[in-house]
């Protein structure tokens, strides 16, 4: 088990720049997954903790230790990739022995080994099996128990769940969460699927372009997001960001967006003009709100997601059990005022202006006046 540091790390190649000045800390026992769209640098990243690659600048410490000039197999990592990179040849027992072979470590505790992560993974029925007699998932379980056997102080997990189809997905999504609780060792998780590392870390990092975003746990990023770009890639359906205005209205300080005064702000911003982001759980039909025709519907049973249009852009809207809208129908919506996510129009960032719901002076339904 091993905290990780990362300080002002750079990687380089070329004219490439896959990861810029990335500085981060995670507690011994974390669950680290690293986010964001295709050539963020995730990978890159994840293997300069194996030490496949050398940073270009900045350091990497493993509980406080600089491990930047250990060779892979000093550093004491175990790593698991989307091609499960079984030896075909060999049985899933000698699969799963094998590092401890490598290391010398002999028969009568390799076996005990095996035994105990082959009940750990469910793989005692396969352990005479090859891989090619094995499906997609028993593959990375197996992978996975090849990992664990050597008991490193991190895993670095490189997309293993990808080539699943989506009912094996939940379950492994399921099966590493429980692992990583009862073994409490640190991992560190390649991922684009947002609803991955919503389930299963203590931390997400999110990047784009080789920057770090944001680092939070997953309540911070997907409530409390950095900026616009963590906003979007959290989440699915993804947050509406739509155009909206700050006024004084008989000297409080309230948004207008397409027209409705949405919420009461705390104070007047410097900049009157600003992006609302509007999560879309947090859409609700209401009379007297704004004027959104139906896009499209997809109804899930449990729930319908809404794609809306209004005069200030499109907006997903998760609407309850129930009859769904049909394409074409007109609605009005409001959004949940305290939940809205105001970030700077130019720059994107998070504005830490407290949104809550406007005074029944300025309530929507006593708007008509108020709007343009
Ligand atoms: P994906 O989700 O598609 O796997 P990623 O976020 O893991 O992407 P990286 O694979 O780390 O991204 O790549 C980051 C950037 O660095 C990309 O622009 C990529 O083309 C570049 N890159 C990665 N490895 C090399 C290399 N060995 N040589 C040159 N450029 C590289």
């Amino acid at each position: 088990m091993a905290s990780i540091t990362l300080d002002s790390v750079t990687k380089r190649f070329g004219d490439t720049c896959a990861v810029q000045g990335v500085s981060l800390s995670v507690p011994s026992g974390a669950f680290l997954s690293l986010v964001g769209p295709s050539g963020c640098g995730k990978t890159t990243l994840l293997r300069m903790l194996a030490g496949l690659e050398t940073p270009t600048e900045g350091e990497i410490r493993f509980d406080g230790e600089a491990i930047d000039r250990l060779p892979p197999g000093r550093r004491d990592v175990a790593m698991v990739f989307q091609s499960y990179a079984l030896y075909p040849q060999m049985t899933v027992a000698q699969n799963l022995a094998y590092p401890l072979r490598k290391r010398g470590v002999p028969k009568a505790e390799r076996a005990t080994r095996v035994a105990e992560v082959a009940g750990m993974l469910e793989l005692e029925p396969l352990l005479q099996r090859r891989p090619r007699q094995l499906s997609g998932g028993q593959q990375q379980r197996v992978a996975l128990g090849r990992a664990l056997i050597r008991e490193p102080r991190v895993f670095l997990l490189d997309e293993p769940l990808s080539n699943l189809d989506a009912t094996l997905r939940t379950h492994m999504r399921r099966e590493i969460g429980d692992l990583h609780r009862r073994l409490a060792r640190t991992m560190v998780y390649v991922t684009h699927d947002q609803l991955e590392a919503m389930t299963m870390s203590t931390h997400i990092a999110v990047f784009d372009g080789g920057q770090l975003q944001q680092i939070g746990s997953p309540e911070d990023v997907y409530h409390r997001p950095a900026n616009r770009t963590v906003a979007s890639f959290i989440g699915s359906p993804a947050m509406a960001f739509l155009d909206a205005e700050a006024e004084d209205v008989g000297g409080a300080a309230v948004l207008r967006l397409a027209g409705h005064i949405v919420a009461a702000l705390p104070r007047m911003p410097a900049r009157r003009h600003m992006v609302v982001g509007i999560r879309p759980e947090d859409v609700r039909v209401a009379d007297g709100g704004i004027a959104a025709r139906v896009i499209g519907v997809e109804n899930a049973g449990h729930e319908a997601i809404a794609r809306l249009s209004t005069t200030a852009g499109d907006i997903a809207a998760r609407l309850p059990a129930g009859p769904a809208p049909r394409a074409g129908d007109a609605l009005a919506i409001l959004p949940a005022a305290d939940r809205l996510h105001l970030f700077h129009a130019e720059t994107g960032a998070r504005l830490t202006l407290n949104p809550r719901a406007p005074s029944a002076a300025v309530a929507p339904s006593a708007l008509g006046h108020l709007q343009d």
